[in-house]
């Protein structure tokens, strides 16, 4: 019989050729270790047991990739490996504190954009790999709102604010920005900030007056307010019901006006807001310029049937620069935007199935 070379493809690159002669050798060889394997487990002794314990001990814990990317939204797929691969292992995972990761039904879920490292320990061994969490990414064609996973809170005739939100890191504003008699005023930090950066720019193109009459306002006062306005038009002899419906157009019900949310301010020239502010100079930078400071004309004119509030030149909201900036430009009010970062979501989602996170 002629035993032909045999070619055996040992990995994509190497191949191995293999004489009949070498063919030979290996059989032998490979009877060989069975033999020994057989008689080795036929007079195992009690240090050879010690010595494949010492072998199973885990030594190293690997990772599949040095950096592993993640959809926010989506399970963090480590997959560590042990070193010897069987190795006893009881893991146990450990996240940083910086709300990148969390825990969800037992499972590490990225929760919000950023790099962080995940850590996992079994026995004395522990080992990191780096994660890099993103947002799922539109389509590049998309025309949606590219910050739509920056959810804004929204209160209106059908989103109510429960009675104890109170938003955090509210600042009392200086008197010296509210008009005379308006003192005790407060906002969020980042609102007045950005409200001072707004009241320079206006003051330094135009010279312009603009103080604030009215900012956050809890639940509680809301409620005296829309109170007093129900009062007001029963005074005139309306009924309940026609008071009622006659206050909202001016006058929120409580949990259902921004004002709660610390990050809206009215504004005006005279201490009033009794007069077409728009017409004003002060009110007319205000609607050009106010976006570029991260504010947006939360009532606009031409959105009273999707707003429902009667328009109001003077009542900004603090939304930040790049959703003001979309707003403006797209000529939208918030509830259209809003609607617009949900559809962004649900198209990034699908584009997600398609185009798996990176690390680059
Ligand atoms: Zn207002």
């Amino acid at each position: 019989m002629i035993i032909k070379d045999i070619t055996i493809k040992i990995s994509e690159e190497k191949t191995a050729v293999i004489t009949p002669l070498a063919v030979q050798r290996s059989i032998f060889a490979v009877i060989a270790v069975c033999v020994v394997a057989v008689l080795c487990r036929k007079t195992i002794s009690p240090g050879r047991a010690r010595i494949r314990e010492l072998d199973r001990k885990l030594q190293d814990i690997t990772f599949k990739s040095e950096k592993i990317a993640v959809y926010v939204g989506d399970e963090v797929e480590a997959e560590p490996t042990a070193v010897p691969k069987n190795a006893e292992v009881s893991y146990t995972w450990e996240i940083a504190d910086d709300g990148i990761l969390v825990v969800q039904n037992g499972r590490i879920v990225a929760e919000k954009g950023g790099r962080t490292l995940l850590g996992i320990t079994s026995g004395d061994i522990s080992a990191q790999v780096k994660i890099i969490a993103k947002y799922k990414p539109l389509p590049p064609e998309s025309t949606l709102p590219p910050l739509y996973y920056d959810k804004l809170l929204i209160a209106n005739y059908k989103n109510t604010l429960s009675a104890d939100y109170v938003p955090d890191h509210l600042i009392k504003i200086p008197d010296n920005y509210t008009a005379d008699g308006y003192y005790g005023l407060y906002v969020t930090k980042e609102t007045f900030d950005a409200y001072k950066a707004l009241y320079k720019a206006m003051y330094s193109e135009i010279k312009g007056r603009m103080h604030i009459i009215s900012a956050y306002r809890s639940y509680a006062r809301q409620s005296e307010l829309y109170n007093k306005a129900v009062q007001n038009y029963m005074s005139q002899g309306k009924t309940s019901t026609e008071a009622r419906a006659l206050a909202l157009n001016t006058t929120q019900t409580p949990g259902n006006s921004e004002h709660q949310l610390g990050n809206t301010i009215d504004v005006s020239n005279d201490n009033t807001t009794d007069h077409d502010y728009l017409q004003t100079p002060e009110g007319k930078w205000l609607a050009e310029n106010c976006y570029k400071y991260g504010f947006i004309i939360r009532y606009p004119a031409d959105k009273e049937d999707i707003t429902r509030i009667e328009y109001e030149p003077w009542h900004i909201r603090y939304v930040g620069v790049n959703h003001a900036a979309y707003m403006y430009v797209n000529d939208l009010c918030l509830e259209q935007y809003v609607d617009l970062q949900e559809q962004a979501e649900e198209e990034a989602n699908d584009y997600a199935l398609e185009n798996p996170a990176t690390p680059d």
